[in-house]
Order: structure tokens, then sequence, then C-alpha cells
């Protein structure tokens, strides 16, 4: 069957989109999809799995819906979990299989991609399997587009391709904060490792104007400046790094109080179920940390500092906890940022992962201009305003 694609895609950049094809009814349309759901195992680990949360599902549904009101004819894949290349039972796409039959009856739901090993290796025969038989291609998977799988680097080259609604929001969303941020930029960044977010500091440093820095990652930068941290968190490697970061002429906001842990003090998860509040002395300090305490979230003061400039801003990115918000004893910072940005008439957007999921526990995920699907892709689509999977349909030659 012979699809038709514009010969320049319509969609954000040149990207190729559903609306640059024609005549698709009675083809097959491969579909690379983010079906990668929570699961539950109600009647054990061995016993088949219910879906915990849908919302990945339901998120995909447009794309779906439009190709079928064009009338193609659907095979979707997606990965769930990782496992590493070993068919396991409790990773199988069964559940979601059951889910999108009810919706769409013909339907062709495969397999967890990653049973394959070849998905991750990238392997062309992974992707000659995939392809078999299909007209089309559309990935509407961005969490994953950062990675050079077979399922989303491989079918542009063998079948007309394009991206799906969910992939052109987020090339849309986040091109905006690479391309065209409306000043002041402020970046919001937290989370446990300062060397996760070396590459995204390193090419965002000349267009940001404010950073302001949480989480964990924030000890390495007050350790570099000669602040005692205490027993929290630091990464020696990048103490250099941070030096270097610090000396930009660019406005950096690090914690000047600190919500800290005592040295005989567990956190919740770190008591195996004993004290599902975690143990220990909380206490607050002001600049510098006692030398036996662990500073684990950021304090009042510093909130309000945070908050503050993301009132001021015109555009707000935002990756990574501001603590250890697991524990409730250490999610005030973390929630004070959400709340910011909640209440920001600036241009939110949340880098997924951690901190989407704090905003979604705090029922402000639609205050946010945009929640990125993707923790690891939305990074890295910042550092090099592009990804792979985003590639591989700008140059595709069908
Ligand atoms: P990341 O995966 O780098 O985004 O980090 C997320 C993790 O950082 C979360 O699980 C938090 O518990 C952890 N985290 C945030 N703040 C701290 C801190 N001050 N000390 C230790 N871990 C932290």
């Amino acid at each position: 069957m012979n699809v038709l694609i514009s010969s320049c895609g319509s969609g954000p950049g040149g990207l190729p989109i559903l609306e640059d094809l024609q005549d698709l009814d009675g083809c097959l349309a491969l579909v690379r999809a983010d079906l990668n759901v929570p699961l539950r195992y109600p009647h054990g680990p061995d016993k088949p799995a219910v879906i915990a949360d849908d919302f990945r599902i339901q998120k995909a549904l447009p794309t779906m819906r439009w190709l079928t009101s064009q009338g193609a004819r659907l095979r979707v894949c997606s990965h769930l979990g990782r496992p590493r290349g070993v068919v396991e039972g409790k990773y199988s796409l069964d559940p979601v299989k059951i889910r999108l039959q009810e919706i769409f009856p013909d339907i062709e739901v495969l397999e967890n991609l990653r049973f394959d090993p070849g998905e991750e290796a990238n392997s062309p025969e992974t992707t000659r399997r995939l392809i078999a038989g299909c007209d089309l291609y559309i990935n509407d998977a961005f969490g994953v587009c950062h990675r050079k799988h077979a399922s989303i680097v491989g079918p542009p080259g063998f079948l007309p391709s394009v991206a799906g609604r969910l992939v052109v929001r987020e090339v849309e969303m986040l091109s905006r904060v690479v391309h065209d941020p409306k000043g002041p930029f402020v970046l919001v960044l937290g989370g446990s490792k300062v060397s996760d977010k070396i590459a995204l500091l390193d090419s965002l440093i000349k267009k940001v104007d404010t950073i302001l820095i949480g989480g964990g990652m924030s000890f390495t930068f007050l350790k570099a400046q000669g602040i005692e941290i205490g027993q929290s968190i630091v990464d020696n490697a990048s103490l250099e790094f941070c030096r270097s970061i610090l000396k930009s002429n660019r406005t950096i906001v690090l914690p000047n109080d600190f919500r800290a842990l005592s040295s005989d003090g567990e956190l919740s998860s770190e008591c195996g179920g004993k004290s599902p509040t975690g143990t220990g002395e909380v206490r607050i300090f002001k600049t510098a940390l006692d030398s036996d305490w662990r500073g684990l979230d950021i304090g009042p003061e510093t909130q309000q500092v945070f908050a503050a400039e993301i009132e001021k801003a015109g555009t707000v990115f935002w990756n990574g906890p501001m603590g250890v918000f697991e524990d409730r004893r250490f999610s005030k910072g973390t929630e004070a940022i959400g709340r910011a940005m909640a209440s920001s008439k600036a241009f939110t957007v949340i880098g997924g992962g951690d901190s989407a999921r704090a905003i979604r526990s705090l029922g402000l995920d639609e205050e946010i201009d945009h929640l990125s699907s993707g923790g690891g892709a939305s990074l890295r689509f910042l550092e090099d305003a592009t990804l792979p999977g985003i590639d591989a349909l700008l140059k595709d030659g069908h």
C-alpha cells in the first residue's frame, strides 16, 4: 500500500506529523508508544498484573484515534519496565493489550519490546521484524526518543514516518525553552547527582539568567565554596565543575538554610518497613550544617527566595526534587517549588521524573504549561535541541 507523505514536515522545525500523511485507508500503521504503565500484582507476583494508573494509555489514545479515523489499522509496540532482553511474565504487556482491545477491537499489540535484546542493541533484525507488513511508522514515545533503540531509530529508514501528537507537543514546548525563552529564564535544578546535570548546565549556562540549585546536588556546590555540609551527600568528582559554574557571570542561588536529620536518624525508606515515618531528630540549620547532620531538604527561607525568583521569571524549567521528598519530613521544599511554579505567570515546564510526580501528587499538574513525559529525554533535548528519535524522523528519506 502506498502511503503518501508531504516532502516537508509541517510540524515544529520541519518535523513530519500526522497531517502530512495521505491515503491511509486500509494501511497498517506501526505505532511506537510509551505504554510503560505502573502495574500492581494484587494476586501475587506470578499472577496476572493489574494496571495501577492508566494515564500513559490515555495520553497515547489521540494519535491512535486519529489514525483509525483515517481508516488505518494499528500495530502498537512499547517497552514496559526493564526486563533487559529476557522474557519475564511480570513485564508482559498483556494488561495493556486487553485495555487497548476494549477501545480498538482490531488492534495488534506486540509483546514488550525489551524482551528482545535486539531492541536496546538497535539490531536491524529487530527493526525488520517490527515493520514487517507495515505501511508507515508513527513515533509517539517521547520518553525514549533519547535512546537509539531499534523501535525508535530503525523504522524511519524503511517506512514513511511521522511524529505522533505527544512527540509533537513535547518538541513544541521544549523548543520554546531552548530557542525562545522569554526572560528572565530561571532554571531550577535538584535531585541527587551533579554529574547528571553537567551537560545540561554546560549547554544552558549562556541562555539562563538565574539558576536555583537545591536537592542533594546543592551540597557539592556548597562544599566547592568551602561551606560545612556535615554528612550530606557529595559528589567529589564534580567539585571542579561546580567551581567553574560558580565563576560564570550568571546568578546562581544556593540554599542558605536546610532541614537536616541527626546522625542516628533513618529515612522512612531506610527503616526496612519498621518505621513508615522514619526516625531521628529533624532540625533547621542556617548557612552551614553541623558535622554529624545530613541535609535532606531546603529550609523555609530558601523556599521563599526560590519562590520569589520563580514569580519574577518569564520562563522556568524545573528538574529534580529539592529534597528527599519520598520521606514526608523532607518534602516541603519540593512542594513549595511546585506551588510557586503553579502560581507563576511564567511559561513553566517540568522535566519529568520525580518533579512531575511531586506536582501530580499535589494535584497542580493542570497549572503547569508543560509536564514532560520524559525525564531523561527532556534533559537531553534541552542539551542538544534534538534527540536521536527526532533526528531519525527528520532524516527519513521516504
Ligand atoms: P535524581 O535521580 O538525580 O533526579 O535524584 C532524585 C533523588 O534525589 C530522589 O530520590 C531524592 O530522594 C534524592 N535527593 C534529593 N535531595 C536529596 C538530598 N538532600 N540528599 C540525598 N538525596 C536527595
